[in-house]
């Protein structure tokens, strides 16, 4: 079997300071695991759970063996993880996600654990098939907010369910799929999914035969967009032969170091020149955690998602307000101004003072007659009369006496 059906890449992306993602392409076994958490144990955890799962890269004498070894290896290295906190305090509070897949005649054994998915791409259509254990996606489960929604929610990282030092006994989920030739797997962290489009997965997955050629590609498509998280990318094609085998096996990102947290030999924290020479390095975007999934705790995020639909209703009434007192206030303010002005007219066949500005605004008119003087219009050359019954601007009431005074002198 030649090597290149399968691919394993990761990234560190451009913004995070380490990566936290570890990824395998083995003989029958793809993983890819996402870390977070602690004082930068994310890394740590992912290594643990990849190199504890690795054991199960062997040949299955069926998918139901295949299943349980791995769900029994997810199991352990969650032991594993909690065993490390007790031994290593300052790692408390880290964890990972799983999502491995194992290879057994002509099926696709998976397992997994959190938000990092597997994606099958078949006869140009790519499926994802696991489910998000996000609290976003329980929202979207129970209908209370839609996919583009959720796709968007400041809660979107928050995990349910990963492994770690919280629950003895996680909830993994497992599955058997058939699979067959020109089948294409993909095995990614959320620095994929989350920041590039399922379309175009979908376009880069088809464009590119060569499997390390596609993962690459999909690793610069998050770059393109920012690749503000880690990017980890496992690629699995299936072909006559059966066989995805990457010779040799390939660990990328954390676990492909050598596992090191003894004290500050290694976690050393962040000294301050150097969070003022590159503050961009320590910028944490849209970090995931993991929340123990306590109905108190779920409670919490659905009240304060509801508050946060109610505030967002309220900031746009607030905003409606505020425009239409603009425009009232503008109105007014132009309408006193008007007030201000005078112009001499012609009102009941007399010469007039009014009070305002000619123009109106639609029937509404802006003048009114401050007084009517005793200069009759028939008495004017027709000159003048014609001039006064088009209106002659003055600039103040001043200005305008003056105008009838001198209307008053050539009146006869
Ligand atoms: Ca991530």
């Amino acid at each position: 079997m030649a090597p290149g059906n399968s691919a394993a890449v990761s990234h560190v992306g451009k913004i995070r300071a380490n990566n936290q993602d570890s990824g395998y392409a083995g003989e029958y076994l793809f993983v890819v695991a996402d870390g977070m958490g602690g004082h930068a144990g994310g890394d740590v955890a992912s290594a643990i759970a990849v190199k504890r799962i690795i054991e199960t890269d062997r040949q299955f004498a069926s998918g139901t063996d295949a299943e349980f070894a791995l769900h029994t290896a997810l199991t352990a290295a969650n032991a594993q993880l909690a065993e490390t906190v007790f031994d290593h305090s300052e790692l408390t509070g880290m964890g990972t996600t799983v999502s491995g897949l194992v290879l057994v005649n002509g099926q696709v054994v998976i397992a997994h654990i959190g938000d990092s998915r597997i994606y099958l791409l078949r006869q140009g259509e790519l499926t994802q098939v696991t489910a998000d254990h996000t609290f976003v996606q329980r929202l979207v489960d129970s209908g209370r907010i839609t996919e583009e929604e959720a796709a968007v929610h400041p809660r979107r990282s928050v995990l349910m369910r990963v492994l770690g030092d919280v629950d003895a006994t996680p909830e993994i989920d497992t599955s058997i799929m058939a699979t067959q030739p020109g089948d294409r797997w993909l095995l990614c962290s959320d620095g994929l999914s989350s920041y590039v489009s399922h379309d175009k997965i979908l376009s880069t997955l088809t464009s590119f035969e060569d499997t390390d050629a596609a993962a690459d590609r999909l690793v610069k498509d998050a770059l393109d967009q920012g690749a503000p998280d880690n990017v980890t990318v496992v690629l699995v094609d299936i072909d006559e032969s059966g066989v995805s085998a990457h010779t040799p096996p390939v660990t990328v990102g954390s676990a492909a170091s050598p596992l090191v947290f003894d004290g500050d030999t290694v976690r050393k924290p962040l000294r301050l020149p150097a969070l003022l020479l590159h503050p961009l390095k320590v910028t944490k975007a849209d970090d995931s955690h993991f929340e123990p999934e306590s109905d108190g705790y779920l409670n919490e995020l659905i009240l304060e998602d509801r508050r946060r639909a109610r505030r967002r209703r309220i900031t746009w009434l607030v905003g409606i307000i505020l425009v239409v007192l603009a425009i009232l206030t503008g109105s007014i303010a132009t309408y006193q101004w008007t007030q201000t002005r005078f112009f001499v007219g012609a009102s009941g066949g007399n010469v007039a003072i009014y009070r305002g500005v000619q123009q109106g605004i639609g029937p509404i008119s802006l003048s009114t007659v401050y007084r009517t003087t005793s200069i009759d219009l028939d008495e004017l050359p027709s000159y003048s009369r014609t001039t006064v019954e088009d209106t002659i601007n003055a600039t103040d009431l001043e200005d305008a006496e003056r105008i009838v005074e001198q209307l008053s002198d050539v009146s006869n």
